[in-house]
């Protein structure tokens, strides 16, 4: 046979394929990758089941976690009452319906909403659960059809999300003994409820909870809760958990958890027991990839269902990606989106910068926290010699006009080229009020900026000017007395 007569081999890479990127999953990592395929003019799908839309981020995590916490801080008038007393209340007896109709609102508009980017994008939705038949090939199988439908793309982007992690030992029973997914279909607002677990959402709910009133013990075998922030942001959340009735349990193991019609007792290795109407555990999440079926497309995930991806999001399988808490650290949805954005430029060759190395970090409890750069443990242990400024808000007007007379912010200062290293920020709009000093530290500036420059008054951001003058005044007293 000459060479002429051989056959034309077709290069499973080179298609024809449906589309040139399907995105398994419509969380904030998903969304992000279609669109952004999808504005570059590429045909994009992303397979979803129909009651998902949006993801676990507005399902069942971050947007209703945050919008019953803001129907919290509202009904119970928790943020009014330095100025109208400790009895102000917006509604006496708060149900969990009353909570809920915000949050349901919320998530309709949110779906609405992203539904709407997605087509008008041209970006197809197809509804139902995906799996590979190969790297190039996922069938699609709605719930209740008989035969799933297939769909084939150049490239693939995996954006599965994670589901709560649970403890084989514990029977969850969706009533009383619950994870972060159970709590939204809570009935009434328990009276106690145990916490197992003092990570970022365990403690978030358990200040939600406490806000309402209930009686919350948090659990964690941990000697400490929130060990990546500032301690003295953790001293003063840990003071404010307690004001309002929050026990701590820490450097314990739970060694089982028993439910009935009357409530729930939870057992200590140490011998402890703590009866309450409901138990809330938060352990973990794990990657959802049990429906993919990895195995067919080459791939696989690890005990916690998380796939290995390189520095551009790329698995094993050249032509599949993956994004956001599917690949584990830090699994947020403000990471997930970029994440999601930045895999679809590295699939189709489009020149991208990468992130920002100074990444902040928000806490919904009550009152909130958020951080970026290095705390001061990491500065000493690195012996980088730094200084604390610090304002605190109730010497800020604004502090007075909203009444939070708590809050604090605190700079830590490099002495020498007095360079910004940390932000550290308890209480109120600290989410949002970090991206001032993350911006500073990312172009590399100095605190001289904030001293130099003009806020407006009154603000909370002036809490800014205030530590940035902290800090210099303390700098200048080393270096007078050091005359
Ligand atoms: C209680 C709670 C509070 C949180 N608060 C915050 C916060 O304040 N700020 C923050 O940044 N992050 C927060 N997070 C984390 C945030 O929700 C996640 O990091 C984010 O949702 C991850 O996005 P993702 O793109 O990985 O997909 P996800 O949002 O996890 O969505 C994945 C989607 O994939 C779908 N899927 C899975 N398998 C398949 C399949 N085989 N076929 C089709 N579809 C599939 C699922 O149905 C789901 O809709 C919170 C999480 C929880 C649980």
């Amino acid at each position: 046979m000459s060479a002429e007569d051989v056959p034309d081999v077709p290069d499973p890479d080179e298609g024809p394929f449906d589309y040139d990127l399907v995105v398994v999953g419509s969380g904030p990592g998903g969304q992000k990758a279609a669109i952004a395929a999808a504005k570059l003019g590429y045909r994009v799908a992303v397979i979803e089941r129909r009651h998902m839309m949006g993801g676990v981020s507005v399902n069942t995590g971050t947007i209703p976690s945050k919008t019953l916490r803001e129907a919290v801080l509202y009904l119970t008038g928790m943020s009014q009452r330095e100025m109208y007393g400790a009895s102000y209340r917006v509604k006496s007896d708060i149900t969990m319906d009353d909570l809920f109709a915000r949050t349901h609102h919320v998530i309709g508009r949110e779906i609405e909403v992203i539904r709407a980017q997605l087509l008008r994008n041209h970006v197809d939705i197809l509804n139902g659960t995906g799996s590979f038949v190969d790297a190039h090939t996922l069938a699609v199988a709605e719930d209740g059809a008989s035969h799933p439908s297939l769909v084939t793309a150049k490239f693939v982007v995996i954006s599965t999300g994670s589901k709560p992690h649970r403890p084989e030992s514990v029977q969850f029973d969706e009533s009383r003994v619950l994870d972060s997914d159970g709590v939204l279909s809570l009935e009434k607002v328990p009276a106690s409820i145990v916490v197992v677990g003092a990570g970022i959402i365990g403690i978030e709910y358990a200040s939600i909870f406490a806000a309402l009133g209930s009686r919350v013990t948090v659990i964690d075998q941990r000697p400490a809760m929130l060990e990546m922030c500032d301690p003295e942001v953790t001293e003063s959340l840990k003071f404010h958990l307690r004001d309002l009735s929050v026990s701590f349990r820490f450097g314990e193991q739970v060694s089982g958890v028993e439910s009935n019609t009357h409530g729930t007792v939870t057992r200590l290795a140490s011998g402890k027991a703590i009866a309450a109407d409901a138990v809330m555990y938060s352990a973990g999440r794990q990657g959802q990839t049990d429906s993919l079926e990895l195995e067919k497309a080459g791939l696989s995930a690890d005990s916690r269902g998380r796939i290995k991806v390189d520095d551009q999001y790329r698995t094993v399988v050249p032509n599949i990606f993956a994004v956001g808490d599917v690949i584990g650290f830090p699994a947020l949805a403000a990471t997930s989106m970029n994440q999601g954005r930045l895999a679809a430029y590295h699939a189709f060759g489009e020149p991208a910068r990468e992130l920002q190395s100074v990444q902040p970090i928000g806490i919904y409890t009550i009152p909130e926290i958020s951080y970026c750069g290095r705390t001061e443990d990491e500065l000493t242990t690195a012996a980088v010699p730094y200084e604390v400024g610090i304002a605190r808000y109730r010497e800020l007007a604004r502090g007075q006009i909203v009444g939070d007379s708590y809050g604090m912010l605190k700079l830590l200062v490099h002495t020498e080229t007095r360079e910004l290293l940390g932000v550290h920020i308890f209480g109120t709009s600290a989410t949002d009020l970090v991206h001032i000093g993350q911006a500073i530290m990312a172009c590399g500036g100095t605190v001289d900026y904030l001293v130099d420059t003009v806020l407006n008054y009154p603000t909370l951001s002036e809490a800014y000017k205030v530590a940035a003058l902290d800090a210099t005044n303390k700098i200048r007293q080393v270096a007078r007395f050091s005359q």
